[in-house]
């Protein structure tokens, strides 16, 4: 036994294509240790470089380092974080909150850090990166000196690697309440119990674009804490933010008031019920945004996935007011772009309406996407415009 791993050719051929990922089927010789890092060879014992092992996850190895001198410690980590906190330096003049690391988009695989202003947010996401956990946090504190350092250790994808789902203070302390500046507009993430790591940092330019845009008689479908509405709502006259969850509106109101914005109503309802509603009744909007969760979770759910985001946009498209605008948006992983953009087509065929495609959005600077990695990206984003 070995604590080196050897991998098969079609392992190798990944990594050299660009993917770091090997899946357990490709490892010829699995390596007799811990989670953590590991050498890899290839099946003539030839060294490939450095990954993080998870010994119960089906994705077993994920590439670190292609030198096979690297040493993985502290000041390694403490590396990588600065180069990609270096790329987001810019973002600091419109935003107190970005994503630091966004995991293989960064060199740094299963591993996210969300900067809320002086407090961070850390996700690690399999066994491998968890057994870095001590050098990673002396790493952050050296780079981002954070005030407190909390770990959103909830996410379901920690099953998969046989470990614990937690919520958990790994330094100092954090706050269950951040207000985030973004662009001129303010809104409170919740570090400890919302969505993701406390807010939908992904979306960000995305709601400044549709604020931009913004006019007349808005909708906010699947507002969440009103980040778009907040947005439309610089330049809309009227704004209506629609979600089921009671909670989230209850923030969304507070986040409302605390941006002395008054023209935004409220309404709890499932939004599918909603625009069937608003058609029904005759409605008319110059601005729809529809920023709905990820329908297809997993591959198996993506034909019932694609029936409910056609159904929204052909709703929305029938809804818009003439020349009116509607931002929409896809966050799941297993849809295409193309199949994005054929949703959207099909829509705008069953609609009656012209529709005009006026852009294409996809994922901020904070959020990389790498061509050869494609769970990297996921948002695909779209602006259209009814004659
Ligand atoms: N636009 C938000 C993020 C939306 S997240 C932002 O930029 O911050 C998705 C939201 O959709 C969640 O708040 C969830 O409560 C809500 N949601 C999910 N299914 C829904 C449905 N069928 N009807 C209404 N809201 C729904």
């Amino acid at each position: 036994m070995s604590a080196d791993a050897v991998v098969s050719r079609k392992g190798a051929h990944r990594w050299a294509s660009g993917h770091p990922w090997i899946y357990r089927s490709a490892v010829a010789r699995r390596p007799d240790a811990p989670a953590g890092a590991v050498l890899v060879r290839d099946a003539s014992r030839h060294p490939l470089g450095w990954a993080l092992w998870s010994p119960a996850s089906e994705i077993s190895l994920r590439l670190l380092d292609a030198r096979a001198d690297a040493v993985i410690d502290a000041s390694w980590w403490r590396d990588r974080l600065r180069r990609s906190a270096d790329r987001r330096a810019s973002l600091g003049g419109v935003t107190s909150a970005w994503r630091v690391v966004h995991a293989e988009a960064d060199g740094c695989p299963s591993l996210v850090v969300d900067r809320y202003g002086e407090w961070v947010v850390v996700q690690l996401l399999s066994a491998g990166v968890e057994a870095f956990r001590g050098p990673i946090v002396q790493a952050l504190g050296d780079v981002l000196a954070p005030a407190g350092i909390l770990a959103r250790n909830d996410a379901a994808v920690r099953a998969k690697e046989g470990l614990a789902r937690t919520t958990e203070l790994l330094a100092g302390d954090v706050p269950r309440e951040i207000e985030v500046r973004e662009h001129g507009v303010r809104y409170l993430a919740a570090p400890w119990d919302g969505q993701k790591t406390g807010a939908f940092l992904d979306q960000r330019e995305n709601r400044v674009r549709a604020g931009q845009l913004a006019r007349g008689r808005a909708l906010d479908c699947f507002s969440y804490h009103g980040s778009f509405a907040l947005h439309l709502a610089q330049r809309a006259e009227r704004v209506t933010a629609v979600d089921s969850s009671g909670a989230a509106l209850a923030r969304a109101r507070e986040n409302a008031a605390r941006n002395d914005i008054s023209t935004i109503d409220f309404v709890e309802a499932d939004v599918f019920d909603f625009l069937r509603d608003a058609e029904s009744r005759g409605d008319r909007y110059d601005t729809v945004v529809l920023d709905p969760p990820a329908f297809a979770k997993t591959r198996s759910a993506l034909a019932a996935a694609l029936r409910g985001y056609k159904e929204i946009n052909l709703r929305a498209m029938r809804l818009l007011a003439p020349g009116g605008m509607l931002f929409t948006a896809s966050c799941s992983f297993h849809l295409s772009k193309p199949m994005f953009l054929d949703i959207l087509t099909s829509a705008a065929a069953d609609s009656g309406r012209r529709i005009t495609l006026r852009q294409l959005l996809g994922q901020p600077l904070d959020h990389p996407e790498v061509l050869t990695i494609p769970e990297t990206g996921y948002i695909k984003a779209a602006i259209v415009e009814a004659d």
